[in-house]
């Protein structure tokens, strides 16, 4: 499940981490939603986080703690589409089944110099076809590795041991072959939050509830979304997130938007990201407050949902641009 939409020695990195905290799935499943977040942070998908969790809870309390090996059990459990499926009964218990990912599709575009659209339904029932009987480990991830270091992007045929079949290599097509995909747009995103800290170094943050991307993560305070001009430079959209983000706190806590003027610095720290078909632009300010303007700002959260102040942000699961703003913030003291 890691390894969707993960590269592979990403992937590995948070394998190790994640095996020494939870070697089984018991541990998962008695340990908290937080923290296995925490552990998935930076990973993105955090759906796939709380499938696992999800999923360990039901093996634990209905499968004694194993993952059980028949197909239908596996489908009933959290997040687990065709690919995990495969993946499980194929790899995990070398039943005969045939995994299609990324590199697998390209392997087979190239060697039945296939132009279909819908690569993944084409590819399916032949690699399925070929699997030898009881050696689908094997199999299986031998076509990933050959699609990951062989059939490349651009493919290195002088090493394949398959040039001897590959019907696209026989029409010099391999280049052209799978037929490329019409390109997703981007989305440009502007985002800008203010990094709040109390007298005592505590950091305000909230938590995200009823959120579509994120969800129950914990952020700065901040706006996600502001509307601006695609042609903007740099400096003209740092001034739209910093007007947004006065006019939110101003409004949200009831401060006169002339005093945070003075208070908040016009000094943000940037991030960009990518993630599914957005681009985000990300503005971190950050302002230490007195006393006097906690107490105000804690008058307007209460009852207005999930905030804290805490020195324990390192322990909150975060988006990663709120991650990578952390540390900055942290690093510049
Ligand atoms: S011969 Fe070339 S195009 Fe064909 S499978 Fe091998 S690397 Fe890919």
């Amino acid at each position: 499940m890691m390894l969707q939409q993960t590269q592979m020695e990403r992937g590995v990195r948070y394998f190790n981490r994640w095996m020494q905290e939870f070697p089984t799935p018991d541990s998962i499943a008695e340990s908290s939603l937080e923290k296995v977040l925490q552990l998935w942070e930076g990973l993105g998908y955090y759906s796939r986080a709380r499938n696992i969790y999800a999923s360990a809870k039901i093996i634990s309390n209905t499968y004694n703690g194993k993952i059980p090996c028949d197909e239908a059990k596996i489908r009933s459990l959290a997040g687990i589409g065709e690919y995990t499926l495969s993946a499980i009964m194929g790899i995990a218990f070398e039943k005969d089944y045939a995994v299609v990912d990324a590199n697998v599709e390209r392997v087979f575009a190239r060697l039945f110099n296939c132009t279909d659209k819908n690569l993944k339904k084409a590819v399916k029932p032949l690699a399925q076809e070929l699997l030898p009987h009881g050696k689908a480990r094997t199999y299986n991830q031998a076509l990933m590795e050959l699609g990951a270091l062989v059939c490349k992007k651009i493919p290195q045929c002088a090493n394949c041991p398959l040039v001897p079949y590959c019907e696209s290599k026989k029409l010099n097509l391999e280049r052209e072959r799978p037929v490329p995909k019409a390109k997703k747009e981007i989305i440009p995103v502007l985002a800008s939050f203010c990094i709040i800290t109390n007298s005592n170094n505590e950091e305000l943050l909230r938590q995200r509830t009823n959120q579509k991307l994120w969800n129950t993560l914990w952020e700065y305070f901040g706006i996600d979304t502001i509307i601006f001009d695609n042609a903007s430079s740099a400096e003209e959209k740092q001034n739209v997130a910093r007007q947004s983000i006065l006019i939110e706190i101003s409004e949200t806590f009831k401060i006169p938007k002339a005093i945070l003027e003075e208070n908040i610095s016009d000094n943000a720290f940037c991030v960009t990201s990518n993630y599914t078909n957005h681009k985000l632009t990300a503005y971190f300010f950050s302002w230490h407050v007195t006393e006097e303007f906690e107490q105000i700002i804690n008058k307007n959260i209460s009852g207005t949902g999930p905030y804290v102040w805490t020195k324990n942000t390192e322990q909150s699961a975060m988006p990663s641009h709120h991650r990578k703003a952390h540390q900055n913030h942290k690093e510049k003291g």
